[in-house]
């Protein structure tokens, strides 16, 4: 634990550097391009925001994106992970291999009063709670959380043990994300959309109350070409979904109502799930149909 003590031994100001590598832009990784959104979802103090998604699908890098936003000299960012994904100079990064190292480091971590905390995942109720009452005594945390969708974040913490009063009181913000492939510029082939296609799409935008503008736009097929070994996708993007907790949110999660009636709440307001901005993306010519449906069986 000598390296610990060398660690909480500072006060450890944060700089990213502000290009680096392995940290891409926020936007760049698909996040809706909404300043507002972005503030929003993550500009806070006295909470936490979780990332939920199945392993594989970008948590870890929309963190760190999110982190990068959030840098600013003079806050003071400390990480907890296990193992650490991204080494970043400049940020203090712990990293533990077990579980009772995870909670004493995250114990120290809080008496040394840091700004924003990152808890690499939340997986049991100890961390949790730990995660909860950091959120609730002036940090802002952030952490990720293995599940389907922003509004199951609700249900897994539940099952973990964690109250409804915690979370009511604690969390701001979910966010669930996939990576789809992104069409390969270099032979992807245009075409209109079909009728079926068209109807589909228009179906969705009723289900979730938004008005997709189908006007002039085209949609490509995958062909494959020699850039991208015949497949006809090159690299990846995020489809994303954000649940900000706004009062009403918080109230029904505080009666204990199913996670059913939450998402009733939800699509009142803000929140569009992951087929919707995976829509926009294929109506901007990123992705196409196929892929989305590869990847959340939209059919
Ligand atoms: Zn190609």
């Amino acid at each position: 634990m000598s390296s610990q003590r060398n660690i909480f031994g500072e006060k450890f100001v944060l700089r990213l550097l502000k290009k680096n590598a392995d940290v891409q832009e926020l936007f760049e990784l698909g996040f809706p391009n909404d300043e507002k959104l972005v503030t929003d979802s993550f500009d806070k103090r006295n909470s936490v925001t979780i990332i939920a998604a199945p392993t594989g699908e970008g948590k870890t890098t929309t963190l760190y994106s999110v982190i990068q936003k959030l840098n600013d000299p003079g806050i003071n960012i400390t990480t907890i992970e296990e193992p650490v994904e991204i080494r970043i100079p400049g940020l203090n990064q712990i990293e533990i291999d077990a579980k009772t190292d995870f909670i004493d480091s995250l114990r120290t971590v809080l008496r040394q009063d840091p700004d924003i905390i990152l808890v690499g995942e939340i997986r049991d109720k100890e961390t949790a709670e730990i995660a909860m009452q950091a959120g609730q005594t002036g940090h802002y945390v952030l952490s990720t959380i293995h599940t389907i969708d922003a509004i199951e974040v609700i249900t897994r913490l539940r099952k973990m043990g964690v109250s409804n009063y915690d979370m009511s009181s604690t969390i701001a913000t979910t966010v669930s994300q996939r990576l789809v492939r992104r069409l390969c510029k270099n032979c992807a082939r245009e075409r209109d959309f079909t009728e079926k296609e068209k109807n589909f799409i228009n179906s969705i935008g009723e289900k979730y109350n938004v008005k997709f503008d189908l006007a002039g736009k085209k949609t490509f097929d995958n062909v494959g070409c020699d850039k991208c070994n015949g497949v006809g996708y090159y690299g990846r993007i995020g489809i994303f979904e954000i649940l900000i907790l706004d009062e009403k949110i918080r109230e029904l999660i505080s009666q204990g109502e199913s996670t059913l009636k939450i998402k009733e709440q939800a699509m009142q307001g803000n929140y569009k799930p992951l087929i919707v901005d995976g829509i926009n993306k294929v109506l901007d010519g990123i992705t196409n149909l196929d892929e989305l449906n590869r990847k959340l069986r939209i059919y």
